[in-house]
């Protein structure tokens, strides 16, 4: 039996508004619910049914109601009323009264909320229909209605259907409640990739964030939420799959970026007084560089101002637009091919910003207003570019550079033929702007620039990452820099400054310095594909770490000896749910392909503590950095190991894999592990089996490292993890990060355990950031490890340290290194020593106790 339908009546006299045409796209999208509206004639709202009042907004503007059927309702007094404060409205009730059809709920003063509000127009929103369906009772827009006049209409009968459908398919709107875990907040990269994520799952996605929400197909708009990490968020999706789509967004937004592209944080900061014609700056790219100072002020595009009408300018507008999209699509995949990952994200981040709506509407309203579509996209960036300096928030003003970018490209397809003369740049100068778009910089680049000093812009700006990427030394937020000038300038980008006019003294030195670091860069590049020996003629591999296939071919032009670390997990992440065992395969025989019969070690999925995947839930656990995690995954997460285990066993050649086990603290871990890929390899029909090897991460693997070395075919430290472990300091905690130093002798300690427990039985590497460090990898090299994994691009000036370094020497060193009190002491010593080594006249060693 269906119960009878419930009717929900009109809060007041007013003319109807279609709820798709309120001007609030949150109401109008249908993000909070199905309902109409009204422009009130009247200054009482009343009950449009029978119901229990669930919620009050503090600032009076709102009113929730709950019918004895579960259906919600919202009434919301005016757009943008919470602006109001309350002040001019008065509420009636209160959370937990009971209202009858027709009681009053709240007065309000019409005029003033008119004024202050961006509208009176008030939408009647079912916020949780609980099964019933929505139906309109044929009230066209702009249609007078007293107040109690019947307006919508829920009927039963969705329930049967709803439920059904329930049982059968995802619910089509899905909510969560997250903390925001981005670091640098919700800027321009991650506000592209959700877009993606919603577009991909062909949902509609909302951010909610106190009042203030956003569509995620607006760039603008999520970024106009200024988030910073820590804040809280509902994310709304509505769509068949809704769900799948949050679970992606969910894993993008709560789980901090390992942002690869932040700015070494020691090399930021300017550091000293400054010297005589000096300026100073934020190092965004260190180096040195000498050369003119040359003052770049790229000119906007000349269009005209005024339009020949809407159909005309709008389809020219249209048609810039898709050919700026699809230029940036062809530079996006141009950047990805040559490895350069960072710049093709920035040019996947405009392609997305090129689309928003937000951005499209501004301009057609300045079409309609009689500009012509360059001046009218000029006029919406302008607006834009406005919104963001006044936001307050350094990372949305850093986004200024983009938007302009998106100004000139745009402007420049529309420029009238002749009008965009690009200004002089000759090679070798220190470029001198006030601020330089993406586009800009990539063009500049082209010039081969010596150095780039910008008036504005920050570390985290996009020009900063492409410099860093490019190697070009470039300093940011240098103030009234422009006005500089001179023929033969220092930017030294070890100390944050610009020597506008230094001695010829200062040149000669600085300019020698460039050459030496230049021909020994050089020098390392070339010798980087052959084997690196000590100077008393021990070998050791330089491998490297990657997270992807494409990382891999990166890996093998630097000259790596193979793959030290293959971190799986990576192919893992910004997915709804875990990749299937063909999609592993392909990436793994791709990697393997990518280093052409060198050894290429693939860690098994090392999830757990900092590295968490929304649709794998673990045990919630009051300390995960000590719970189930790394290896001990076997045992609850069974299938989705073997799946990784089927996907590795089928690469060609196998003798090239090395499968590596996470976290493992003691040697049954692996004796189980053994046995299951012994069976999974059976079960495929193998003769052979891949080695096996374990991670040395924890303290008790490395003093156990005798009965590992029994059972694995090699070992590899996880630095990383075990100086964590070890002096018990969060690897993620910015406080103690000066401290978690690999070179605490206690560290140091248990990697010489490790390396005297596996005597010779099995090799051990090291795959933690040790391996590139350049003070702890001599160490590590002394300690007797036989293989350092390290960032690809490190890999030439590894092979070229140790190819300098005299074991024996050194090992003589490591007593009195073990035994000083603390990882500082260690450094300094360290550091010390090699200098008396490089130059043997100094006396400095002397001079440090022993
Ligand atoms: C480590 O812990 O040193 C390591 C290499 O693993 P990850 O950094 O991926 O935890
Ligand atoms: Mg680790």
């Amino acid at each position: 039996m269906t119960a009878s339908p419930l009717i929900l009546h009109a809060p007041v006299d007013g003319v109807v508004v279609p709820l798709g045409e309120v001007p609030d796209p949150v109401f109008a999208a249908g993000v909070l619910g199905e309902g109409i509206a009204l422009d009130p004639l009247a200054e009482c709202l009343y009950a449009p049914c029978d119901g229990e009042v669930v919620q009050c907004a503090r600032t009076r503007h709102a009113v929730t109601l709950k019918t004895e059927a579960g259906v919600e309702l919202l009434l919301h007094l005016g757009l943008d009323s919470v602006e109001l404060n309350g002040e001019g409205i008065e509420l009636l009730v209160a959370v937990g009264d009971r209202v009858t059809t027709g009681d009053p709920l709240c007065r309000f003063d019409a005029d003033r909320v008119a004024r202050q509000a961006s509208s009176l127009i008030t939408p009647l929103v079912v916020t949780a229909a609980n099964g019933w369906r929505v139906s309109a009772m044929g009230h066209a827009g702009g249609v007078r209605v007293a107040r109690g006049e019947p307006l919508l209409q829920l009927t039963e009968e969705a329930r049967d259907i709803a439920a059904s459908a329930d049982r059968d398919a995802a619910p089509s709107t899905a909510t969560r409640r997250i903390t925001l875990a981005l670091r640098s907040g919700l800027h321009a990269r991650p506000a592209a990739r959700l877009r993606d994520i919603a577009r991909r799952h062909a949902v509609s996605m909302t951010i909610a964030h106190g009042k203030a929400t956003a569509e995620t197909d607006s760039i603008s708009a999520l970024l106009n939420l200024g988030l910073s990490e820590g804040d809280e968020l509902n994310l709304t999706a509505s769509g068949e799959r809704a769900e799948e789509a949050l679970k992606a967004a969910v894993a993008l937004l709560t789980i901090a970026e390992a942002d690869d592209h932040a700015a070494p944080c020691q090399a930021t900061a300017p550091s000293g007084p400054l010297g005589e014609g000096e300026l100073a700056g934020l190092v965004a790219s260190g180096g040195l560089a000498v050369g003119p100072l040359v003052t770049y002020r790229p000119p906007l595009p000349q269009v005209p101002r005024d339009g020949e009408g809407e159909a005309v300018e709008w389809p020219r507008l249209q048609q810039a637009l898709s050919q700026a999209a699809e230029a940036l699509e062809q530079a996006e995949a141009e950047a990805a091919q040559r490895g350069r990952h960072g710049e093709a994200e920035i040019f996947g981040t405009h392609r997305a910003w090129l689309e928003d709506p937000a951005l499209g509407d501004a301009a057609l309203t300045s079409v309609r207003a009689g500009r012509s579509a360059g001046q009218a996209w000029r006029e919406a960036l302008d607006a834009e570019a406005g919104r963001l300096a006044e936001s307050g928030n350094p990372l949305l003003a850093g986004r200024i550079a983009d938007l302009r970018d998106l100004q000139q490209r745009v402007m420049t397809l529309l420029a009238e033929p002749g009008a965009c003369e690009d200004a002089a740049v000759p090679e070798g100068a220190i470029v001198v702007a006030d601020e330089l778009t993406p586009s800009q910089f990539v063009a500049l680049a082209e010039r081969r620039p010596a150095g780039l000093c910008l008036a504005r812009s920050g570390t985290t700006a996009h020009v900063a990452i492409l410099a860093r990427a490019r190697g070009i030394p470039c300093l940011v937020s240098m103030g009234a820099v422009e006005r500089a000038c001179s023929e033969r300038a220092i930017l030294d980008g070890e100390r944050g400054r610009l020597e506008v006019s230094p001695s010829a003294a200062r040149l000669v030195e600085v300019n020698a310095a460039i050459e030496t670091r230049e021909r020994q860069a050089q020098e390392e590049r070339r010798a980087a594909h052959k084997p690196a020996f000590t100077l008393d003629g021990r070998r050791v591999e330089v491998c490297a770490n990657v997270g992807s296939s494409a990382e891999a071919e990166l890996a093998a032009q630097a000259g790596a000896d193979g793959i030290g670390l293959l971190r799986s997990e990576f192919l893992y992440l910004e997915r709804a749910s875990a990749p299937g065992e063909d999609d592993q395969h392909r990436e793994y025989q791709a990697s393997i392909h990518a280093l052409g019969g060198k050894p290429v070690i693939v860690r098994t999925l090392d999830i757990g503590a900092d590295k968490q995947l929304p649709y794998l839930p673990l045990p919630d656990v009051a300390n995960p950095a000590l719970g189930v995690r790394g290896v001990r995954l076997w045992q609850c997460l069974p299938e989705l190991m073997e799946t990784q285990l089927r996907a590795l066993l089928r690469v060609e050649p196998l003798e090239s894999l090395r499968i590596m086990l996470p976290m493992v603290s003691e040697v049954a871990e692996l004796v189980e592990v053994r046995r299951r890929l012994d069976s999974v390899a059976r079960r495929l029909g193998l003769a052979e089996r891949p080695q096996l090897g374990v991670m040395v991460e924890v303290p008790s693997a490395a003093l156990c490292a005798a009965s590992l070395a029994e059972e694995a075919d090699f070992l590899s430290i996880g630095t990383n993890d075990l100086t964590q472990y070890t002096l018990a300091m969060d690897r993620e905690d910015p406080d103690l990060a000066a401290r978690a130093d690999v070179l605490h002798p206690a560290v140091l300690r248990l990697i010489k355990a490790t390396v005297e427990g596996s005597a010779g039985r099995c090799p051990v590497g090291v795959c933690g950031a040790a391996a590139g460090d350049p003070l702890a990898s001599l160490v590590l090299v002394a300690l007797g490890v036989d293989e350092l994994s390290v960032e690809p691009a490190r890999v030439p000036a590894v092979k070229a340290a140790i190819r300098r370094l005299d074991i024996g020497r050194l090992a003589a060193e490591l007593p009195a290194l073990l035994s000083l009190a603390d990882a500082a002491a260690v450094r300094e010593r360290l550091s010390a020593w090699l200098t008396t080594e490089r130059d043997p006249t100094t006396t400095t060693i002397e001079r440090l106790p022993s």
